[in-house]
């Protein structure tokens, strides 16, 4: 079934680490060889065996109207022609600078850089010239990019997560960051207590999709908001993953709660790379030339990647049901599973909030990388084994999110419920 993509991966072993990018390495847990794309449209992939997969990785997020959304690829191709690095600005990055600011709760100003964790690492050097402080709370299980500048162990969820972290303990080289446990407030709150006025910045994903799609519990954000507001401290939502997917606004919109710098990627790049970190005028003023804090890139705010970025949003914009049919579709599919699992003995979970969805094998609900360290890994490997071979495609670990598109049909989605179907009763 993937003899083409066997021979591609060892081809690639040879001059690249791992074989593969690195989030494809996440195949390692499921075991087998990743699969090698050949090319994609709408809700399908296709591999170079010859395959059609329904897609719910989503490219790990960014393709929320599905692959080579025609808007984009005209964009893409237009721009291409007419050159694509200037070493100057273009008008197309204010466009889509103006676009987003006002799509996005509460911000003034927002700054593009080529990756959600060039993004995420922007915000917290930001955050850290304007406070004059040092340290970073960051929540365990969160994923904010591959760089450990700031991080305790970078890495998403369990199975990354190699070393036990306790915490409130700094090590390494992230002897500046405080680890806590998502949904803890009174942890956070113990850490500010100790740290006092040495906290520049709680990051988070406000939904936390690199833990299985964990959602905040009620009160946790605005908790969170209080606890920065009464203690000089900037909130930071990395909104990489939720951002331009949940709501317009991202988790700000849906959850009514208001970040100091909020981080983005995947869908404001429409698929290509862009990243972007923004703020109120009073921050975002902090950066060089007007303030101290100098950010900078050679692409950043490349005009390809501006274009593809900006078709992607106007049409996020322009189109309000867009929003409405994805929670729709992805309900729908929720019900679906659950009909599907209940029937048979073993415990499961699904996690879901909007179009960001999880699956997996344990009775108790996620609450953190260690919860989800114990779950059943076994059951979810057949399992994943199971869909690729009907012709579905989902994340390669249980905590792991999945991604809906508006290109996926309820008829994708029938076939997907049929196919889990099917392979339940093998588990
Ligand atoms: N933050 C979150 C919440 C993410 O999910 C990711 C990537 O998966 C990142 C940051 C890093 O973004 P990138 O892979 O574009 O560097």
């Amino acid at each position: 079934l993937y003899q083409r993509s066997s021979q591609l991966f060892a081809e690639a072993e040879q001059v690249i680490p791992g074989g593969v990018n690195s989030p494809v390495r996440a195949f390692k847990a499921v075991g087998g060889t990743p699969l090698f794309a050949k090319s994609a449209k709408g809700a399908y992939l296709y591999d170079e065996d010859g395959n059609r997969l329904i897609d719910y990785i989503n490219s790990w997020g960014p393709m929320i109207l599905g692959h080579a959304f025609e808007p984009v690829v005209e964009a893409v191709i237009a721009r291409a022609k007419s050159g694509t690095s200037f070493g100057m600005p273009t008008e197309l990055e204010t466009r889509i600078a103006k676009l987003a600011v006002s799509m996005v709760p509460d911000i003034d100003k927002i700054r593009f850089v080529n990756s959600g964790t060039e993004a995420c690492m922007s915000a917290i050097r930001l955050a850290r010239g304007f406070t004059g402080r040092d340290k970073i709370v960051k929540f365990a299980g969160c994923y904010h990019g591959h760089s450990d500048a700031f991080l305790i162990q970078a890495g998403s969820g369990a199975v990354t997560f190699g070393t036990p972290n306790s915490p409130g303990v700094t090590q390494g080289t992230a002897k500046d960051t405080l680890l806590a446990h998502y949904n803890d407030l009174s942890q956070v709150s113990d850490l500010i207590d100790h740290n006092k006025n040495e906290i520049a910045a709680i990051i988070i994903e406000p939904v936390a999709g690199n833990m299985g799609c964990v959602p905040p519990q009620k009160g946790f954000l605005q908790g969170l908001r209080k606890l920065c507001n009464d203690n000089g401290i900037l909130l930071i939502f990395d909104e990489v993953m939720t951002g331009f997917r949940l709501a317009k606004g991202g988790a700000q919109e849906l959850f009514g709660v208001r970040a100091d710098i909020v981080a983005f990627g995947k869908v404001i790049g429409g698929g290509l790379p862009v990243g972007a970190f923004a703020a109120r005028n009073e921050i975002m003023n902090y950066l060089a030339p007007v303030g101290p804090v100098y950010q900078a890139g050679t692409l950043s705010g490349n005009p390809l990647a501006m274009a593809a970025g900006l078709a992607m949003l106007e049409a996020l914009d322009n189109d309000p049901s867009i929003y409405q049919r994805l929670e729709e579709k992805t309900a729908y599919l929720e019900r679906g599973i659950r009909e599907v699992l209940s029937a048979y003995d073993f415990p499961f979970t699904i996690n879901r909030v909007g179009s960001m969805i999880s699956v997996h094998f344990d009775a108790e609900p996620v609450v953190d990388f260690k919860s989800a360290a114990k779950g059943d890994n076994d059951r979810f490997r057949q399992f994943f084994h199971g869909l690729l071979q009907q012709g579905v495609y989902i994340a390669p670990s249980a905590y792991e999110t999945w991604f809906i598109t508006d290109a996926l049909t309820y008829d994708d989605l029938d076939f997907t419920i049929k196919a889990i179907d099917k392979v339940a009763k093998t588990l």
